[in-house]
């Protein structure tokens, strides 16, 4: 139901800030920030005292802090320009947040976080200038934070942008694609690109597994590469982007937009409105009966999120490869996955000691497979099983094209920080063993 980032030690403080939010929302909480302030859909909920004050200059004399309109303007920018300028989907009205007509921003002392934005919508805090009916998505900015220095405000609308299109929080995804999203309003387009953006498409199996496990970082090696190659100079137009946008200032005099450039703006549209289809067949193949946090999060999303980047990347690029969710793939964490490795084609070595054994895999059909396997004495044509994690066959499926048939191999896939290997033990009329072969890329 939230989203905190930026600082591992403030997992226990999103706990606390939790059951306070839980306790507090329809009492304490309204006493606390009295004060609000109003920029189209955004309400800015704030006190000027205790530990939750804002800072209080007000260069411009409206009465509000400029702090707290810095703030609301960084949002209103944020939103303004993902879902009426680049049209993203909205989350405001959408399916899942139907009644909703407006963000909901509370600063408060959250420690050492900078932003929370929350999935559940909520009914709207009472305000003179709104409707009883009104109803809210919510978000919680540090009282501190200074918006002309840091992105937070737009990090966290962004985040309700990804709430309203689909259900998927994998944080490679969540987090990552934020990321991205900070350059919109930040200086530059993108941010660094670690992956080569012309590929492989899909990637690896091995940079799967990786990438199902990162945050932030996934910037990096899949949206930031993906963003560049489908839009080299990601130049947003004064007409595009319209003269309320571009002419908006801070408090200080600088522009909210620090500049008119952001690539890949299209294809990440596109591919949060995916999401939220292939949000729908996740829900159904996993046999999920409710989108808990649990669900939201699981491993078992990362193939669907990733089938959906991959479907819409190769509609601007044919030359991407195809991606299917099939049961083996349905984890991308690595022992439930170690297993596709063996495919057609892929070459598997000895490990020093065995240097000189090489296995080809030639056919690969449901359980069964054929293999080139050779050593300096012996070339062998073997066919064998393999399911999920295991490679096994028999002497008596051996053909000797050169030197001895060897004995029975049983062989189990692993992953290790090198990449993937085979462990096999092998057994003789009269002497048995062990070897490794290691997955060559
Ligand atoms: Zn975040």
């Amino acid at each position: 139901m939230q989203q905190t980032h930026r600082r591992a030690p403030l997992r226990m403080m999103t706990f606390i800030i939790a059951g306070t939010l839980l306790f507090s929302a329809s009492t304490a909480s309204a006493q606390q920030h009295k004060e609000h302030h109003v920029l189209g859909p955004i309400r800015v909920f704030y006190t000027t005292e205790g530990k939750d004050a804002v800072q209080l200059d007000d260069v411009d004399r409206t009465g509000v802090p400029d702090r707290v309109e810095d703030i609301a303007k960084q949002v209103w920018a944020a939103h303004h320009l993902f879902c009426d300028v680049l049209k993203f989907p909205d989350p405001l009205g959408c399916e899942r947040y139907k009644k909703v007509n407006c963000i909901q921003v509370t600063l408060r002392d959250l420690g050492g976080g900078n932003g929370l934005a929350f999935d559940s919508s909520q009914r709207a805090r009472q305000i003179p200038e709104g409707k009883s009916t009104d109803r809210a998505i919510v978000m919680s900015i540090n009282c501190k934070l200074n918006p002309m220095k840091n992105i937070t405000p737009a990090h966290e609308t962004f985040h309700l942008v990804q709430y309203g299109a689909t259900f998927f929080k994998n944080s490679w995804f969540l987090e990552g694609m934020t990321r991205w999203s900070e350059h919109a309003l930040a200086r530059e387009g993108l941010g660094l690109v670690k992956y080569s953006p012309r590929g492989p498409w899909p990637q690896k199996l091995q940079h799967l597994q990786q990438l199902s496990k990162m945050k932030y970082d996934a910037e990096h090696v899949l949206w930031n590469p993906i963003a560049a190659r489908t839009d080299r100079d990601g130049l947003l137009s004064n007409k595009l982007l319209g003269k309320k946008l571009t002419s908006l200032r801070y408090s200080d005099g600088t522009p909210v937009l620090r500049d008119r450039t952001l690539q890949g703006a299209e294809i990440m549209r596109d591919i949060v409105i995916e999401l939220g289809k292939l949000d729908d067949v996740a829900f159904e193949e996993l046999k999920y009966d409710s989108w808990s946090e649990k669900n939201q999060r699981a491993d078992k999303n990362s193939p669907y999120i990733y089938k959906a980047v991959m479907d819409v990347y190769r509609r601007r690029f044919p030359s991407v490869g195809p991606y299917e969710v099939s049961a083996g793939k349905r984890s991308m964490v690595q022992k439930k996955t170690a297993g596709d490795a063996f495919q057609v084609g892929s070459v598997w070595k000895g490990e020093p000691k065995f240097k000189d054994l090489k296995l080809t895999v030639l056919e690969r059909s449901e359980g069964r497979f054929k293999a080139r396997f050779e050593s300096q004495g012996w070339v062998r044509e073997v066919s064998g099983t393999a399911n999920g994690n295991s490679v096994s066959w028999k002497v008596k499926d051996v053909r000797a094209v050169k030197g001895n048939a060897g004995g029975d191999n049983q062989g189990t896939i692993v992953s290790d920080d090198r990449g993937i290997r085979i462990d096999f033990t092998w057994r003789g009329s009269n002497n048995q063993g062990t070897f490794t072969l290691r997955k060559q890329d």
